[in-house]
């Protein structure tokens, strides 16, 4: 069993697999790759899995899952608004804790900071902005001074009752 400590979400758990944070890169796409490459994998394989940000946005942040030798890698990019790097970073970690099906740890966190909500139904992409938030609530702020392209994706106008801005 290895033990897993996602930083940002201050969650640690065992598991089978291992987490490699490969912290902060250049570029995304070029890292997957490389980890890709590295797990045996082929540049096709990577294709079919890439799905290329918008073009008007980029890729803030990624996990892999190393299925071969049972790890997940997570990565991201340096955003000029360090709140934008704490949301990115919980993101990935919520994918990781997704993967692994502990999805109730981050539900029960989120209780404690009175957002009593119910995870289980909710999309992956939706789970990864509550662990954003949560990461943020956790470190005193209020998630509002995340950028504007990021804050869409973090629940805060849910947990605020705040109408959210056109
Ligand atoms: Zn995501």
């Amino acid at each position: 069993m290895n033990t897993i400590n996602l930083s940002m979400l201050e969650i640690t758990l065992q598991s089978e697999f291992s987490l490699r944070d490969d912290g902060f890169v250049d570029d995304i796409e070029s890292h997957a790759k490389k980890v890709y490459l590295e797990s045996g994998k082929s540049l096709e394989e990577f294709y079919k899995d890439w799905d290329p940000p918008a073009e008007d946005e980029s890729e803030g942040g990624l996990c892999i899952v190393d299925d071969e030798r049972k790890a997940i890698i997570i990565c991201y990019k340096r955003h000029a608004n360090p709140e934008d790097d704490i949301a990115v970073r919980a993101h990935e970690e919520t994918h990781a804790l997704i993967f692994l099906d502990r999805i109730a740890l981050l539900q029960e966190r989120l209780g404690e900071i009175g957002l009593g909500v119910d995870l289980s139904k909710c999309p992956a992409e939706r789970l990864a902005g509550y662990g954003a938030f949560y990461a943020l609530k956790r470190r005193g702020l209020s998630g509002m001074s995340v950028s504007p392209n990021m804050r869409n994706d973090i629940p805060i106008w849910d947990f605020y009752n705040l109408q959210k801005p056109d």
